[in-house]
């Protein structure tokens, strides 16, 4: 048998497993194609037997690790290795820096789902969580990190400043391990607990929302975040009350229900934990309490103050126990806000809607948010211009724990960024020249194609539009983007956006020579044939640092190419017959050189390039052509700006690297 075909199956790379094999007493030679048939079965079982010994080790030393922290063990934390991560490395310097075989760090990957080779790069999000689980110290001074850092303390800021003097709904994060049922959960409390829905109404997801237990309203944190994130994760323990922290009873504590604990007992967040999946054959609630007792979070029923609360998120069981619990344990906190005066809150969501422009969801901490508020979300200013509640419902105002949908904002503002609203105009208005002034060097969104030569001239650009599930992820990867440093190229994010790829996106990156990055999204049929069409490149991901990669390889493609702009031809333009909101259909006459179907325009206003668009169609004596000569006339129709006037002369060209 090839070894590469024995690799595949054990799920390593080769010369992980050539690596390895000596260590588990079969020498076959550092650089062997072929492996003797006999000996197959007897590695694997070997393979096999080391992977749950390195799994049962990794259990021991982490569950110590999370003791030594209950304890305030110092001892043990002076003998934590601390080491020093950058925003990516790869992962055999990872294995060197941390003093541990590759392939006990590749098996750590694996177990939480990464499957990578010696030297594939891993981002510093998933290299820290990967360390921190093998009992590492992580230091880095990380700029993310800082920014979540100033945000916190901008709102401990503003909100110490308000007297907490009334009640408030229970704002609550749910945590857990993937697949453990923390979306099941999220879904059946909202489904049957919520009462002044219509039936069959469309609820819209807004990324948190309300539901009645005993006459009492409880706020549900419903943001989705990725798993490889460990900051968007705590977000939610920034701005919840309470956690309900989901441990599958067939599955036992994992990798993020202990981070998930840490992030808990590092927010002294309170928290109750459910059990799920009780309905399952090879439940064992019994083996999850042992557990957590062993991390010394002693259930109640055995003597310790930790709620555990058996459920079945599929079978809709206990649930309303559960809610019980977070009001038991909210009741205990005393939650109070400031329901006076001008308002305060998170955003927990944003977005840009077609027709509405940029939306967003804000949990209000203090004060009431009322429509036609003024206020500033980091460089981003705005007037409420309409509120609704998580149903679709118009409201009028929002107070504390409540989420609320805003219109108004000038650009889109950051997951994550304070809302303050400003009472004084005065005040109001300095903030937003200044913020005019920020957001005019760009953080656009929506940028249209400008790709005019001077931009381009010395370095390749590589155009993307990215789009995700939730926007968290595309701050992300826009964010590690940009910490890509290949000379002579640059990456430009063109649009970033949320859910399935659109035909508009299509025909955006056919005009702007862009290529569509799509993360956790599904791929779609009629999508790709219209991408395969029009000659868009559409690249799927589900891991961070494999979009990375394959964006750094691209850039190296074009590296030291530049982005040309051949000129094919001019165009007189002398009849506008259609003009629509981004696409024209106009006639005109080859007044130099010729121009083809698939070309760019460019629409040039007193020596200047006013907008550059994408030909869609091209036709010559009413029939459909793929190119027309000098002199002659031509029907096109055109996908950009709609600028183009009679007498304007147009130039069309071809976008190259060279
Ligand atoms: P998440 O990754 O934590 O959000 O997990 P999900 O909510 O997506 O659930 C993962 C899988 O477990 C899905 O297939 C669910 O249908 C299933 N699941 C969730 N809760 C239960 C449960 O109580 N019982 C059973 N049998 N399956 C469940």
């Amino acid at each position: 048998m090839n070894v590469s075909a024995l690799a595949r199956q054990l799920k390593v790379t080769t010369s992980e497993l050539l690596e390895k094999l000596p260590s588990l007493g079969f020498d076959i030679g550092a650089r062997a194609i072929k492996v003797d048939d006999n000996l197959v079965p007897k590695i694997t079982a070997a393979w096999k037997k080391q992977g749950k010994k390195e799994r049962l080790q990794h259990d021991l030393s982490k569950i110590t690790e999370i003791r030594g922290k209950e304890e305030g063990a110092d001892d043990e934390k002076k003998e934590k290795k601390e080491i020093l991560l950058g925003d990516v490395i790869i992962v055999k310097d990872m294995a060197e820096l941390m003093g541990l075989p590759i392939a006990r760090l590749m098996g750590e990957l694996m177990k939480n789902g990464i499957t990578v080779s010696l030297n594939e790069r891993l981002d510093y999000d998933t290299a820290s969580i990967i360390a921190e689980d093998l009992g590492f110290k992580i230091k880095k001074s990380n700029i993310h990190e800082k920014e979540e850092t100033s945000k916190r303390e901008k709102l401990e800021g503003l909100l110490s400043k308000r007297k907490a003097k009334d009640d408030k709904p229970p704002v609550v994060v749910v945590m857990g391990h993937v697949d453990h049922g923390k979306t099941k959960l999220l879904d059946v409390i909202r489904e049957t607990n919520v009462v002044d829905q219509e039936a069959g109404g469309i609820t819209q997801h807004i990324g948190a929302y309300q539901v009645t237990a005993h006459d009492r309203l409880i706020t549900f944190l419903d943001t989705p975040g990725h798993e490889a994130f460990k900051a968007m994760r705590s977000r939610g323990g920034q701005i919840a009350d309470v956690a309900i922290l989901v441990v599958a009873a067939d599955d036992g504590l994992q990798p993020q229900t202990l981070e998930s604990i840490s992030v808990i007992q590092k927010e002294k967040l309170p928290f109750v934990i459910a059990i799920n999946k009780i309905d399952k054959e090879n439940a064992d609630v019994e083996r999850v309490k042992q557990q957590l007792s062993e991390i010394n979070l002693i259930p109640e029923d055995w003597g310790g103050k930790v709620i555990c609360q058996p459920i079945s998120a599929k079978f809709n069981k206990n649930i309303t126990e559960v809610l019980d619990m977070v009001l038991l344990v909210a009741d205990m906190e005393n939650l109070k806000a400031d329901d006076s005066g001008s308002a305060v809150g998170t955003i927990i969501e944003s977005h840009v809607d077609k027709s509405a422009g940029p939306v967003a969801t804000i949990l209000v901490q203090a004060g009431t948010l009322k429509l036609g508020d003024m206020f500033m979300v980091g460089d981003v200013a705005g007037k409420i211009k309409s509120l609704e509640d998580w149903l679709g419902n118009k409201i009028t105002k929002a107070t504390p724990a409540t989420p609320a949908k805003i219109l108004g904002l000038a650009n889109l503002p950051v997951v994550g960024e304070i809302l303050e609203v400003i009472l004084d105009k005065k005040e109001f208005k300095a903030k937003l020249k200044a913020s005019n002034k920020k957001t005019k060097t760009g953080n656009g969104h929506s940028v249209t194609s400008d790709g005019n030569n001077e931009e381009t001239k010395d370095i390749a650009t590589l155009n993307l539009i990215i789009k995700s599930d939730v926007l968290g992820s595309a701050e992300a990867i826009e964010e590690s983007l940009g910490k890509i440093d290949i000379p002579e190229t640059k990456i430009k994010v063109l649009k970033k956006g949320l859910g399935q790829i659109t035909e508009d996106d299509i025909l955006n990156a056919e005009a702007t020579n862009a290529i569509i990055i799509s993360f956790h999204v599904k791929e779609n049929k009629s999508i790709s044939t219209l991408a395969d069409e029009k000659k868009v490149t559409i690249l799927y991901f589900d891991i961070i640092y494999k979009l990375l990669e394959e964006v750094e390889k691209i850039l190296n493609s074009i590296k030291g190419k530049k982005t040309i702009h051949k000129l094919l031809g001019k165009l007189e333009v002398l009849a506008i017959f259609k003009t629509m909101k981004k696409s024209m259909i106009f006639g005109g006459k080859v007044v130099e050189g010729k121009i083809t179907k698939s070309s760019k325009i460019k629409v040039i206003k007193n020596d200047e390039v006013v907008a550059v668009g994408q030909m869609t169609n091209l036709q010559s004596a009413k029939e459909d052509v793929s190119e027309v000569a000098l002199g002659q006339e031509a029907g096109i129709e055109y996908q950009g700006d709609p600028v183009i006037e009679v007498g304007d002369v147009l130039e069309f060209f071809e976008e190259i690297y060279e």
